[in-house]
């Protein structure tokens, strides 16, 4: 195990630094050997060349990846990045949290990821346009809606979806609607699929506040990050009667006792992208937010966060990861002694792969759900996994993070035993 080791997660080696999780789970559930092997390797690696002709005329090879990594419980599910640091390592890393990710909340998919090394910032819409189909027809012979099922990450967005799902349907001569989820909605898109995550972190922090039986009226939330999953995380907390005190993004961090203005902040946002002169507060610095006097604190930016350094002075009674990654395996056992209780992220963001789940079932059934509907089943979702995670924090004295991966990694051991080993 290197849960000792003094580094932070992400910054030696992502897929080793996330598999010193999975194995201390494997450990505990005292999985087989077979098993173990077959668990601690992806499936499927591709990599791809994408020549693209630039506007400025020039051609540039882009790399592109798609990772399979297990598809055991059905068809691979997982985002596509564009970004210039995307690896394949840090792509095998996120196929394998989807993996777990989707088996903790017990939805009929595996795990994939993908990722074009590409700076999108620099980038046209009509290049953006053609990196994005030329890596679609060059991932296509394992794409599809029964095999792999790509959906937005950093830098992908619901248009990039449109352009991937009429390339795969080109090919195919028809139109192919489930081949990808975070779609527009005119074209297939879920009711529900924008807010799910920051739904989703809300439904398991009130969760937790009831299972430590800390009142929900007035607790205090800070969130770092005011994208799609902290600004609605927040305005939901909200919405229960929490207060959030204080929110950032990359630009500056906002800190008022008496509760943030939330809308005007979504509303300066929108206006001006970014938080930076929003005068609703007092301001901070990122690093003093993490440390804030408060109940609740989400992560909902980006990995790498609650580190081995801060964690001691992390104040939060429940970190409700809605990043991916945010705490480093350096930073858990500091938190557990602290009694912090962390709800993790292949719990606590799970709601945008279950509404995605929800809108390849639409797509697939040619019917499409109420917004009711979707909420109201996606609670039933978050709130049944909850309740799974904590059984098994109970009857192996483990803290969430760990039943977290031992739930989910029993729930794939157990479809491998059941289908057995094809020879
Ligand atoms: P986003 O791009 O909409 O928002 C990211 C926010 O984080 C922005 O406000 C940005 O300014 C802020 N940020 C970036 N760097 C920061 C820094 N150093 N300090 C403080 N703030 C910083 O992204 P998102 O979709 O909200 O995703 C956020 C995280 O949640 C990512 O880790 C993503 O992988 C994870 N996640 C997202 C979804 C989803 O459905 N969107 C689902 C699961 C997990």
């Amino acid at each position: 195990m290197t849960l000792t080791k003094d580094i932070p997660l992400d910054e030696v080696n992502p897929f080793e630094s996330m598999m010193s999780r999975f194995d201390h789970a494997a450990e505990l559930l005292d999985l087989d050997r077979g098993l173990y092997a077959i668990l601690r390797k992806p499936e499927r690696q591709l990599i791809v060349s994408i020549p693209v002709k630039l506007d400025d005329d020039e051609i540039e090879v882009f790399t592109g990846y798609r990772v399979h990594y297990n598809t055991a419980r059905g068809p691979a599910k997982g985002g596509i990045r564009f970004s210039p640091d995307v690896t394949l390592e840090e792509v095998k890393a996120l196929a394998a949290w989807m993996t777990w990710k989707c088996a903790v909340v017990n939805i009929p998919f595996g795990g994939a990821k993908g990722g074009v090394v590409c700076d999108p910032r620099g980038m046209s819409q009509r290049e953006l346009e053609h990196v994005t189909r030329r890596y679609t027809a060059e991932i296509m012979a394992i794409l599809g809606p029964d095999t792999d099922v790509p959906a937005p990450d950093v830098n992908t967005n619901e248009q990039v979806m449109a352009w991937i799902m009429d390339t795969y349907s080109q090919h195919a001569r028809h139109t192919v609607t489930p081949i990808v989820t975070g779609k527009p909605i005119e074209m297939g898109g879920s009711l529900g699929r924008r807010d799910a995550t920051g739904r989703g972190c809300m439904l398991v922090t009130l969760e937790a506040l009831r299972h430590l039986g800390m009142p929900v009226e007035g607790a205090r939330v800070v969130v770092q990050g005011f994208g799609n999953v902290g600004s609605t995380a927040a305005r939901l907390c909200a919405q229960v009667g929490m207060k959030v005190i204080a929110i950032s993004d990359h630009t500056t961090g906002i800190y008022d006792e008496s509760g943030i203005d939330l809308e005007a902040a979504r509303a300066h946002v929108r206006e001006n992208k970014v938080l930076e002169d929003f005068r609703g507060g007092d301001r901070l610095s990122n690093s003093d937010l993490l440390e804030l006097d408060c109940e609740v604190l989400i992560p909902a930016a980006m990995e790498n966060q609650i580190t081995r350094q801060n964690a001691p002075r992390i104040q939060a009674r429940i970190i409700c990861e809605g990043a991916n990654g945010p705490t480093t395996a350096n930073a858990d056992g500091i938190l557990e002694d602290k009694g912090v209780f962390v709800i993790p992220d292949i719990l606590a963001n799970a709601g945008g792969v279950t509404v995605s789940y929800f809108e390849w079932v639409q797509n697939r059934e040619g019917y499409y759900w109420s917004l009711e509907r979707v909420e109201k089943r996606l609670k039933k979702i978050m709130v049944n996994s909850f309740k799974d995670v904590m059984g098994y924090t109970e009857t192996h004295g483990v803290s969430p993070r760990t039943a977290c991966y031992m739930l989910a990694i029993d729930r794939v051991a157990t479809v491998h035993r059941l289908r057995g080993l094809y020879a």
